[in-house]
């Protein structure tokens, strides 16, 4: 095979559950990550990486709370970059070490990603998306009044605030990621779904969203004509029914088929939702398929003997 895969991988790639998030427990993570992705590699498949961000700039943005009488706090565009370059450095090391034991030199880079939204996306007037700390009641009606934040309480915890998660458009650094991988580099994009910007006359401006990791990355496939989009999280693959006694998992289905489970309400909006929805966009707009399954069977799953494989 010498196609071309662009890769979703989930949270648990990188951060497991009740894991802390020490930069031990990351790397360990994507080590075993790695050793996967280095199986896709060896068995000559082209391979762009996307990955998720939540707790990692989560971790950031309470950094930035916690010293923010010592050092000025950055905006989320700006946490976002941090957490593509964080991640991104441990996927490199892990990613090479895994090549490299196997005898295989191909170059390997992060690139960070600015993915263009509308600024009149109707997600602007309806922000859903959590994110960072869970602060006091006092300091979130401050940050309300200072910021203007929006912020909502999140069970008994605390409150926490919530941010637009508008439509990827346009993936910026479209051409620099082409240009990487028909070089033959492993290409890490669009960590965290990119960092939104919009374009404001001549100029682009980072905005305070976030963009969801499957259908960025589903835009960053199409873009590059991908042959495969592989999501890889922390389940076999898709079910209806899911987590009910007629739980089923699907093996296979057509964009008719995903289309009717999700007027159903199989797939919840935030979880799977995002993923079926990514793959039924992918095969919609030229690609040939996508594949949700697990981290484990990353593999199986491109040759279609796992997971579920969504055409067009
Ligand atoms: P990721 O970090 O990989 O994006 P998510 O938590 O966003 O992970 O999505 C994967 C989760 O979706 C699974 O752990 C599972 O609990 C949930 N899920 C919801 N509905 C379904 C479904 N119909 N089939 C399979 N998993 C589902
Ligand atoms: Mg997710």
């Amino acid at each position: 095979m010498d196609g071309t895969v662009v890769i979703a991988l989930g949270g648990n790639a990188i951060l497991r559950r009740g894991q802390s998030g020490t930069a031990e427990e990351q790397l360990a993570n994507l080590r075993a990550t790695a050793e996967q992705i280095a199986e896709i590699i060896a068995a000559d498949w082209r391979v762009i990486l996307t990955h998720g961000n939540g707790p990692q700039v989560g971790n950031i943005l309470l950094q930035n709370e916690e010293a923010r009488h010592v050092v000025p706090p950055m905006p989320l565009d700006v946490c976002g970059a941090e957490s593509q370059g964080q991640i991104g450095y441990l996927l490199q090391r892990a990613l090479q070490d895994a090549l490299r034991v196997r005898g295989m030199k191909h170059p390997v880079a992060t690139v960070v990603t600015m993915v263009v939204v509308d600024e009149n996306d109707p997600a602007f007037q309806q922000p859903t998306k959590p994110i960072g700390p869970c602060y006091s009641e006092a300091r979130a009606r401050e940050l309300m009044e200072r910021k203007g934040y929006i912020m909502k309480q999140d069970t008994s915890r605390g409150w926490r605030r919530v941010v637009p998660s508008p439509e990827p458009k346009r993936i910026c650094e479209r051409e620099a990621i082409r240009g990487l991988v028909e070089l033959g580099v492993v290409t890490i994009a669009c960590g965290g779904g990119g960092i939104p910007v919009v374009v404001r006359g001549d100029r682009l401006v980072g905005v305070e969203a976030v963009i969801d990791k499957d259908l960025a990355s589903q835009r960053l496939a199409s873009e590059l004509g991908a042959d495969v989009l592989l999501i890889l999280t922390d389940v076999d693959g898709v079910a209806v029914n899911w987590q009910r006694p007629d739980q089923r998992f699907i093996t296979s289905m057509t964009v008719q088929e995903a289309r009717k489970y999700q007027a159903e309400g199989h797939f919840p909006p935030g979880s799977m939702g995002p993923k079926v929805e990514a793959a039924v966009r992918f095969v919609s707009g030229g690609g040939e398929q996508a594949v949700i399954c697990s981290i484990e069977s990353a593999l199986a799953g491109l040759e279609g003997k796992a997971g579920t494989t969504i055409v067009p």
